[in-house]
């Protein structure tokens, strides 16, 4: 840690800034997000196919506040996720909201296992990549008196997250997506150069193990968490016995922590990837760390561990990128094997593609919010296993 803190000055020093610490949320001007920001729904690539759709429930009788009710199962579980709207009168009243929404929704669909909701305010909601919930809420079936319990008689319960009112102010994502590994306004050191070439750690950066003698792979996920995506991807790891590692947006961390705790105590690691999915190397370095270090601390701040590891969004980076991670004392972690799920290319070629880039040493980049990678990822997971495969953490290499 001390380290760290060292190449922390250093960076300041070299970059003769200060981050602006007055920076608190502002959830009141509505602001125009694409129709699909990261960590939203996967959006289509130029020249692919459109995303599946997703199912919807309709309850009975109709709640006005909800706006839409998706459902989805990973052929074990279904995890429905309702997003509801209010106004400014209607706040008072949001958690017997959420009890109506959660009882109405299990109702709509019996098979349900879980229900989990966003509470919006209406004249703000431009979807998941947008302004923060005033509330969310993640309700297994074996929860629901739980979940009443803390409505009625405020007792406590731990997948419930009520916005504070100051977090740090909202910026659009951008929409770019990890496709190459990419060096940006200038070629790349040598040693970045040497670190993709010949794997293993070089200084602070990682693209692949250079053991490549032991049938171990990474598998890792980007853009997470996902209220209705991450509690079928995780419950589909814990029956594989798989652990992974999930690059989080901070900004989507924050208003779901109860996931990215689930994903700690099942094994999983849980990396950065900045606070608001923004491109680094056009920003000032200041920026720049500032967006790196804001999902550090909203990471630590739900699992109480220091994060290691850090992928920068699209894979962009230049030589300020990594000197920002290196800075806070973070790996940056690229990959080998980028099978493009967020383009849905269609369940068989992508499960071709990941079965054919699988190598030992290797890492595995997905999404987790994309349907055709939920769909397939069971089937991959037995062929690794079927092929001598182990798929793990980063963490989880051979030492590099
Ligand atoms: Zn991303």
């Amino acid at each position: 840690m001390a380290r760290a803190n060292k190449a922390l000055l250093l960076f300041f020093a070299l970059n003769l800034g200060t981050l602006s610490s007055g920076q608190v949320a502002d959830q009141t001007q509505p602001v125009a997000v694409p129709a699909s920001v990261p960590g939203q729904v996967q959006p289509v690539a130029p020249g692919t196919r459109a995303a599946r759709a997703v199912p919807t429930l309709t309850l009975s009788p109709g709640i006005p506040q909800v706006r839409q009710v998706q459902y989805l199962g990973n052929g074990f579980i279904e995890v429905a996720h309702a997003i509801v709207t209010v106004n400014p009168a209607e706040r008072m009243k949001l958690r017997v909201l959420a009890q109506q929404v959660v009882a109405a929704t299990f109702a709509a669909r019996p098979r349900l296992n879980e229900v989990d909701l966003s509470i919006y305010p209406a004249e703000t909601y431009a979807g998941f990549g947008g302004r923060l919930p005033l509330m969310t809420a993640s309700v297994p079936r074996s929860r629901v008196q739980d979940f009443g319990l803390w409505i009625t008689d405020r007792v406590p319960y731990d997948r419930v997250w009520v916005n504070p009112g100051h977090l740090p102010a909202y910026e659009a994502p951008d929409r770019v997506r990890e496709a190459i590994p990419k060096v940006t306004l200038g070629h790349e050191t040598s040693l970045e150069n040497q670190a993709r070439r010949e794997g293993g750690l070089l200084g602070g950066l990682l693209f692949h193990s250079k053991n490549a003698n032991s049938p171990i792979a990474a598998l890792t996920f980007d853009d997470a968490p996902h209220p209705m995506y991450e509690p079928l991807l995780l419950d589909l790891l814990r029956r594989a016995g798989v652990r992974a590692t999930f690059f989080v947006i901070g900004r989507n961390a924050a208003p779901y922590p109860y996931f990215i705790r689930d994903m700690t105590e099942s094994g999983n690691e849980v990396g950065n990837h900045t606070y608001h999915h923004l491109r680094l190397p056009p920003l000032s370095s200041v920026k720049m760390l500032g967006e790196i270090q804001q999902a550090n601390a909203a990471i630590e701040r739900i699992t109480g561990e220091p994060v290691k590891y850090f992928r920068p969004p699209g894979g962009e980076y230049n030589t300020q990128v990594l000197a920002a991670a290196r800075a806070l004392g973070l790996t940056t972690v690229f990959w080998t094997d980028d099978p493009g799920d967020f383009q849905n290319p269609g369940e068989a070629l992508l499960e071709s593609r990941l079965r054919t880039k699988l190598r030992p040493g290797g890492i595995v980049l997905l999404h987790d919010n994309a349907s055709e990678m939920l769909s397939i990822l069971q089937g991959f997971l037995r062929a690794a296993r079927y092929r001598g495969f182990t798929l793990t953490t980063v963490g989880g290499l051979p030492k590099y």
